[in-house]
């Protein structure tokens, strides 16, 4: 009596994880046109009753529902896959393995599967299953939250085991649909039609009521500048609660080494014209644009830590920049800069091609053991000596990089640059970054909006590849296999084409772009065939935008390719851009796509965004009418 009582006491105020699973029902059962306001108004009105209550359980609550334990930056990967989920199912449900995939293929995802099972388990099977198990067990956030912190902590020999007891300990104790969401969490989609984005709008909003008026601003705008330099909601939160003026929340939510900032982009061109008519009047300088990995380096107080483009913390992949960066520059206090790691031929002083760099070891790299070299090409300044530099000008952050560093011949390098405003010298220079190895060129500005913006795709910064000039269009694009048709004559036994999708973020959809036959070589044709036997799911998702497309099997989004095409139309087939065009639920399709490579660096929901490709098939529309540039849309 004495135990169930403390645990009552333990609960009491606390956030019970049965809340939290029934908002994501009512928020999946939101559809329709303002459907994105309405989930705001719903989701921002339990946060606020937990910002109010349970303080310090709201960072788990809201991490939670954006599936996440923490920043991207810190490796914190559950690394449990489907036999788990499924061992785990079945021994909560009392259902043999081949039952719970029996019913995963038929309702369409795990989740639904073990809410399914526990709701129907014959009060027999429940008293074998869950007899140790009383009634009134009430999870909590927490307690979800700290269990799957556990789950992630398992590793090495025994893991998977002692994975599948704490998962089903956990399902135990789950009410049906506790436990589909749990899973869902694991299966990194709880399909509310809620992604991240408007998790954060739901986050902006709660603050304002929390607030009461008493600090008035763009709650938003504000949340979303501070994520671009850290990209820590813990951090961010915490600021949020703490503040007295939204102003505060730059001044302390700010650049730092040892987390990483958003990486600037940039706007593909078609042609040098265009260069000239977007930076008229202005200073520019133009930069190979080399093939390789972006790395964000960072160093302070002794400690070196690499950043990928997508912020995944890659420092244990190079031991070797790690140990150069302390050997030559300990002596300064703290520094972010901004490269491309490309793969080095060190006796013959050459740039390798991106795909050796990929074949270089990703864990455990020893430094003695590499192969494959690299040298870093630095290009950016974003931090030094306790100082941002982020709104600095190009020309003072390039001017202070070369003063700051020095080049060593394949370690080492800045980024080769040419200040020309000569049509001849910058085809010129083209060419030649184009037999160095390189993709093409960056042009950016020197001066005038000139500063780093993180996040952004921004005009301020243009690519011109070496593939525009082939006819195709100005930029690749990187989509989502989500389905595929069964090959025939040579290609029997494989897959023959693949249904390609991009990403709408507004509406948490994969939205179809084009079938894909072309590129594969023989031994790609197997090895993709193979890699999707594990992700092949009965139905399309609900979040796969593709009806009127008949494909032989269906995959859950795991992987980006990066697609070259020729040409982009209407179409009546394809769903992408269909919101954004608005015409009779038409959509944009790719003409002649042909596979570039696989784009390990990137998530499916990093994936080309509808509205990229609309704006490429908005500017191709305007170079063939010949005219100028549309406004900056972002
Ligand atoms: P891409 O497929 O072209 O790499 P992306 O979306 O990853 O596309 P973009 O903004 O289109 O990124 O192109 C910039 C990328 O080019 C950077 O992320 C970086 O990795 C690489 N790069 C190579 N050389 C440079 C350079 N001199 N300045 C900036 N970026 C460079």
């Amino acid at each position: 009596a004495s135990k169930s009582k403390s645990h009552n006491m333990e609960i009491k105020g606390a956030v019970l994880f049965i809340d939290m699973a029934e908002l994501y029902e009512q928020v999946g059962e939101i559809k329709g046109q303002n459907s994105k306001d309405a989930i705001k108004e719903l989701v921002a009105k339990l946060f606020i009753r937990i910002m109010k209550e349970n303080r310090e359980e709201f960072v788990p609550a809201y991490l939670f529902s954006i599936l996440k334990l923490g920043p991207d930056y810190e490796s914190w990967e559950l690394g449990i896959g489907q036999g788990i989920i499924v061992k785990s199912i079945s021994a909560v449900s009392g259902k043999s393995e081949k039952q719970v995939r029996e019913l995963m293929n038929t309702l369409g995802d795990l989740g639904l599967a073990i809410e399914k099972s526990k709701s129907t388990q014959t009060s027999l099977n429940k008293f074998f299953v869950s007899q140790s198990v009383k009634e009134e067990v009430k999870l909590t956030m927490i307690q979800v939250f700290n269990t799957l912190q556990q789950l992630q902590k398992q590793e090495g020999t025994g893991s998977s085991l002692e994975k599948e007891r704490i998962l089903t300990g956990l399902l135990r104790m789950a009410k049906p649909i506790e436990a589909k969401y749990i899973i869902r969490f694991i299966e990194k989609n709880l399909k509310i039609g809620a992604a991240e984005k408007t998790m954060q709008a739901a986050l902006a909003r709660a603050f304002q009521l929390y607030h009461k008026g008493n600090v008035e601003g763009d709650y938003e705008s504000i949340i979303n500048q501070a994520l671009c330099e850290c990209p820590n909601y813990k951090k961010i939160i915490d600021t949020l609660f703490s503040i007295q003026s939204l102003k505060e929340v730059p001044e302390l939510c700010h650049i730092i080494p040892g987390v990483p900032c958003k990486p600037m982009l940039a706007k593909p061109m078609k042609s040098i014209q265009m260069i000239f008519q977007r930076f008229e009047n202005m200073k520019f300088t133009c930069e190979y644009k080399y093939d390789g990995l972006r790395g964000q380096i960072h160093f302070e107080n002794g400690q070196v830590s690499i950043f990928s483009r997508n912020l995944e913390n890659m420092t244990q992949t190079y031991p070797d920049i790690v140990n150069y960066v302390h050997t030559h520059y300990q002596h300064l206090d703290g520094f972010i800069i901004d490269s491309e790691i490309v793969a080095y031929d060190v006796a013959n002083n050459r740039i390798l091609p991106f795909q050796t760099l990929t074949s270089r070891a990703k864990k455990n790299v020893d430094q003695n053991q590499i192969e494959i070299q690299v040298c870093l090409y630095i290009f950016d300044l974003l931090y030094l000596n306790k100082q941002s530099y982020l709104k600095e000008t190009l020309e003072k952050r390039r001017q202070t990089l070369r003063e700051t560093f020095k080049e060593e011949e394949g370690k080492l390098k800045f980024a080769t640059s040419r200040d020309s405003e000569n049509f001849e010298e910058i085809e010129e220079f083209l060419l030649n970054s184009i037999k160095m190895g390189c993709e093409g060129l960056m042009i950016k500005t020197l001066e005038i909006n000139s500063q780093y913006e993180p996040a952004k795709r921004s005009f301020n910064w243009l690519k011109l590849k070496k593939d525009y000039l082939d006819n195709g269009l100005s930029d690749t694009f990187d989509l989502v296999p989500i389905g595929a048709c069964y090959g025939t004559g040579k290609r029997k036994g494989f897959y023959g084409s693949y249904l390609l999708a991009c990403y709408n973020e507004d509406m948490d959809q994969y939205e179809t772009t084009c079938k894909i036959g072309t590129g594969f070589s023989d031994e790609n044709l197997e090895k993709f065939f193979q890699f999707f036997q594990e992700y092949l799911i009965p139905h399309p998702l609900s979040e796969y935008k593709c009806d009127g497309v008949n494909m032989d099997v269906w995959f859950s989004p795991v992987v980006v390719w990066e697609i070259k095409s020729a040409d982009i139309q209407i179409s009546p087939i394809y769903s992408a851009c269909s919101t954004i065009l608005q015409l009779n639920n038409k959509g944009v399709g790719l003409r002649f796509p042909r596979l570039i490579k696989v784009r390990e660096d990137k998530k499916p929901n990093e994936a080309t965004s509808s509205q990229f490709l609309y704006d490429v098939y908005k500017q191709q529309a305007v170079v063939a009418s010949n005219n100028t540039f549309e406004q900056d849309d972002d």
